[in-house]
């Protein structure tokens, strides 16, 4: 009994991703964002592949910090977007979290708490992103409150850039000055560096980084870097051909007859569809390999199954491995084709895929 649609994890690439990113930003510390399941990989085991050399763990929730909690991850976790109601503050002190702070209420909020032990704070400057943080001019102010209170102990400032992907490189510049200006004179560590900064922003690494995509592997940017060029995807998203057939000229394939034959067409139906996480937007042309080769998607995704050209296949027959997303065929090439990003994709592969868990290769580099 098993459906060959797995996805095949692989924790040494994880920690090679980890170390590059370390290597990146010289001494800065470094906090690995693991929301969202670890990018779809799986919060825990990425945890503890990664424990004992990240400074910190990055949630997005509460919820998501208990389960490493309950996991026994001991680790730092910064909750990236703070606590959602006043109740969450017990949290906090009963599972050891630090919250990100970005509007007046959250500072309220912990300003007006009273843990047993002092918490530590990550205070969101909004420098352009527009969507989470408080004013820049307000940095000085809140920092003071912040620094007055004698249950909070450790600040960081923080920023998050909406544009730090672009080769163009204005937008970034405009928020590092900002932040800049707003920030100097206070005494608190900074972080602005997400994956796609410390890959092409050796000027914004500063105390603290938070990569995200990087560990999975993946690169963030639009353009070529030599530094992401030792990326290593982690996960291989795999199933095999279940079935093969023979096409006449004019027959069409699946849902819709999107694809129509224009040539005597080999097809091999792969058991994975997009209740399985595969995007049902990927077009006829989407990549593919089998066996090892590289080749296409043709015909509609549908729901446990998709459709490959498999003409110049002639030796594929069911069974045989197919790769839908990992080293060979990487997530950003479907998620181009689809519309979309590799995020996107890593995040959505669902309940349906098991995980596997390797180590690839023994060192740590
Ligand atoms: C998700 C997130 C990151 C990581 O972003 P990547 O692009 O995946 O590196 C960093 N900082 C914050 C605040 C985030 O929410």
């Amino acid at each position: 009994m098993s459906r060959p649609t797995q996805a095949h994890i692989d924790l040494a690439a994880i920690r090679h991703n980890f170390h590059l990113a370390k290597r990146l930003v010289g001494g800065a510390q470094v906090l690995a964002v693991i929301k969202a399941n670890a990018y779809g990989h799986g919060a825990v085991a990425v945890a503890r592949a990664l424990e004992t050399q990240a400074d910190a763990l990055g949630v997005a929730c509460s919820e998501e910090a208990l389960e490493l909690r309950e996991s026994g991850i001991r680790a730092p976790i910064v909750l990236l977007e703070g606590i959602f109601e006043p109740l969450e503050r017990q949290w906090l002190d009963r599972l050891n979290l630090t919250p990100v702070v970005h509007n007046r209420q959250q500072l309220n909020w912990l300003l007006e708490a009273r843990p047993r032990q002092p918490l530590g704070v990550w205070l969101k400057l909004n420098t352009g992103m527009h969507r989470l943080g408080l004013a820049p001019q307000q940095a000085s102010a809140a920092y003071t409150e912040l620094s007055r209170c004698p249950h909070i102990d450790r600040v960081v400032l923080m920023t998050h850039f909406a544009r730090a992907d672009e080769a163009a490189s204005a937008p970034t510049d405009a928020q590092l000055a900002c932040f800049k200006r707003h920030c100097a004179g206070i005494a608190a560590p900074r972080s602005l560096a997400n994956s796609a900064a410390i890959l092409s922003r050796p000027d914004s690494h500063a105390d603290w980084v938070r990569p995200g995509i990087m560990l999975y592997g993946l690169d963030p940017l639009d353009h070529d870097t030599p530094q992401a060029a030792d990326l290593r995807p982690a996960l291989r998203f795999e199933s095999a051909l279940t079935a093969v057939r023979e096409l006449a000229v004019g027959e069409s394939i699946g849902y819709g007859g999107r694809f129509v034959c224009t040539r005597p067409t080999r097809v091999g139906v792969v058991a994975a569809g997009y209740a399985d996480g595969y995007p049902r937007h990927a077009p006829d042309g989407t990549p593919v390999a089998v066996n090892g080769t590289r080749t296409q998607l043709i015909g509609r995704v549908s729901m446990d199954m998709l459709t490959v050209d498999l003409t110049e296949l002639p030796q594929a027959q069911p069974g045989d491995p197919v790769e839908l997303w990992g080293p060979q065929i990487s997530a950003t090439s479907v998620a181009a084709a689809s519309g979309t990003i590799s995020y996107e994709l890593l995040t959505s592969l669902s309940r349906r895929v098991p995980l596997h868990y390797y180590n690839a290769t023994a060192a740590d580099t």
